[in-house]
């Protein structure tokens, strides 16, 4: 399905999603890449060291679940747009999710909006809690949006609503 569609599989997923243990700790990296292709700007980026070292360009990146404290500094380096951060231990019914979001306009903090899944389906609403665009990010703006605990490794994207 991934080569076919772009849209990755329950098993490529779940396969990179951190232990449950680590997601009630707090924030944390969640890397969605899963084709090889000669790229490492998550690695050279991250400020703790906790994207594994590549033996190659080609190589899929491995995150130290311990080491990421979720700052989100590789979501805006990363040009294919893989990198998302999640906080479960958000509020007791919602969970933060950070995420790469290049179109126009941008939403606004407070901003209610729809939650939409890998495959851009709306499964629910998410509100917009920051907005981060500095000149550093190179065009690439960082949401912050809370969402229902329950959908926090579904939503991957947002849709401005009517
Ligand atoms: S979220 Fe921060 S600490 Fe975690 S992998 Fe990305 S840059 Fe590194
Ligand atoms: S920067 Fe993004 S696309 Fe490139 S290897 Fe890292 S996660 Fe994959």
């Amino acid at each position: 399905m991934l080569s076919r569609t772009g849209v990755a599989t329950c098993e490529n997923i779940e396969s990179i999603l951190p232990p449950k243990e680590r997601l009630q700790k707090g924030p944390v990296a969640v890397i969605e890449c899963f084709q090889q292709i000669p790229c490492n700007p998550c690695y050279s980026s991250c400020p703790r060291n906790a994207i594994k070292p590549f033996d190659d360009i080609n190589d899929l990146p491995v995150l130290d679940y311990e080491s990421c404290n979720g700052c989100g500094t590789c979501i805006h380096n990363c040009p294919g747009l893989a990198i998302f951060v999640v906080d479960e231990t958000y509020t007791e019914e919602e969970a933060l999710v950070k995420l790469p979001y290049e179109y126009t306009p941008l939403p606004k903090v407070g901003d209610l909006v729809e939650a939409l899944d890998r495959e851009g389906k709306k499964v629910g609403q998410a509100q917009v809690v920051k907005v981060q665009n500095a000149k550093g990010q190179d065009r690439t703006p960082v949401l912050w949006v809370s969402v229902s605990k329950h959908l926090s490794q579904q939503v991957r994207n947002i849709g401005m609503e009517g």
